[in-house]
């Protein structure tokens, strides 16, 4: 339950020789791109690094560097490290099958930027200021006085633009842009990253997105907009769910839209992705259905059949879009 600082989460990462780093369930840019930095600082601090991801790199993310290192935790020695660190996960339940070797080690850092973290870690390097988890390891590069390469910054640029949606929302501020700049500094080639990352879609999520579009449906007088995926849609269209990402801002870029969500059927249950426009706060709602996140953008999984599901969070939102 240990609050730490920058300096001091820097001096418990010099200490350590040996480091296990793993990440959330269903890795996105930020996850992967600060997984694999954080890696790559480790290394060059002369660190041996072992990096780890219960679910695997998505096919849109297997370009990021050193993407093909990162390991299923299920074979991995428990009694390996004197630290494990866990990067841009809220709570222990969201590193999945790694809570097994991060909850053996003897010191446990927990590195975040969500506002719902439980503070996991023995000790716990937390900020819900910044934008990503990826600011947190520039600071930490800034930190050590370690260079940053090519490499580096575009595992970070993942990490940055991923979470503020290609620069469109999220803590962007002052800090933010200057370590952007740090990254164009350190040879980052932004136009083909940036295409990479945020413009080619694969063509499963563009047919998912069709079937997602046709579900839509406004609420609460056309406030609340919902869409839905059935495991007919994922047959049909051969999509996975890691195709569904990014779909349900969709529905919250309509007009008079303030709130929405996606819900995917998938196989351990249905997975909720919320969204909302301020004032409002999306995280509340996801705790209270078991889940978790930012103000703006969370998520639950649900145990209930896709129709129960649906409706119990539908009122849920109908409730707090009345409560104005
Ligand atoms: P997304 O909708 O993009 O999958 O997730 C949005 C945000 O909500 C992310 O920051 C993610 O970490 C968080 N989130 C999504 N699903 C869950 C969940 O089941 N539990 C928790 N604690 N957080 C979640
Ligand atoms: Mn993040």
């Amino acid at each position: 339950m240990n609050e730490i600082s920058l300096k001091q989460a820097t001096d418990t990462l010099t200490r350590a020789d040996r480091v296990f780093v793993c990440t959330h369930v269903e890795p996105d840019g930020d996850a992967l791109g600060s997984l694999l930095s954080l890696g790559s600082l480790l290394r060059k601090m002369g660190k041996q690094v072992t990096l780890a991801c219960q679910d695997p790199v998505p096919e849109n993310l297997r370009f990021l560097p050193g993407s093909g290192d990162i390991r299923r935790p299920d074979g991995v020695d428990a009694d390996a490290f004197d630290l494990a660190c866990s990067i841009d996960a809220s709570d222990l339940g969201r590193i999945g099958s790694a809570a097994r070797v991060f909850s053996a080690c003897p010191r446990r850092l927990a590195i975040d930027h969500h506002a719902s973290n439980t503070r996991f870690g023995l000790e716990n390097y937390v900020d819900s200021t910044v934008a990503s988890s990826g600011n947190l390891v520039c600071r930490l590069f800034g930190e050590t006085g370690v260079r940053m390469d090519e490499n580096d910054a575009l595992l970070l640029y993942a990490a940055l633009s991923t979470d503020t949606g290609n620069f469109s929302f999220g803590q962007m501020d002052e800090e933010f842009f200057l370590q952007m700049a740090g990254l164009m500094h350190a040879g980052l080639d932004i136009s083909p990253a940036a295409r990479q990352l945020h413009l080619i879609k694969s063509p499963y999520h563009i047919k998912l997105l069709g079937r997602a579009i046709a579900s839509l449906r406004f609420f609460s007088g056309g406030r609340q907009a919902g869409m839905r995926l059935t495991h007919a849609d994922f047959e049909k269209t051969g999509a996975k769910p890691e195709h569904a990402e990014g779909i349900v801002n969709r529905a919250l870029n309509i007009y008079g839209v303030e709130m929405c969500y996606l819900a995917s059927e998938e196989e351990d249950g249905v997975k909720f992705n919320l969204r909302a426009v301020p004032p409002h706060d999306v995280s509340r709602i996801a705790v209270e259905f078991g889940g978790g996140g930012h103000l703006l953008a969370s998520g639950f999984t649900s145990r209930k059949p896709l129709n129960d599901a649906v409706r119990a969070l539908r009122a849920r939102m109908e409730a707090e879009l009345g409560r104005e």
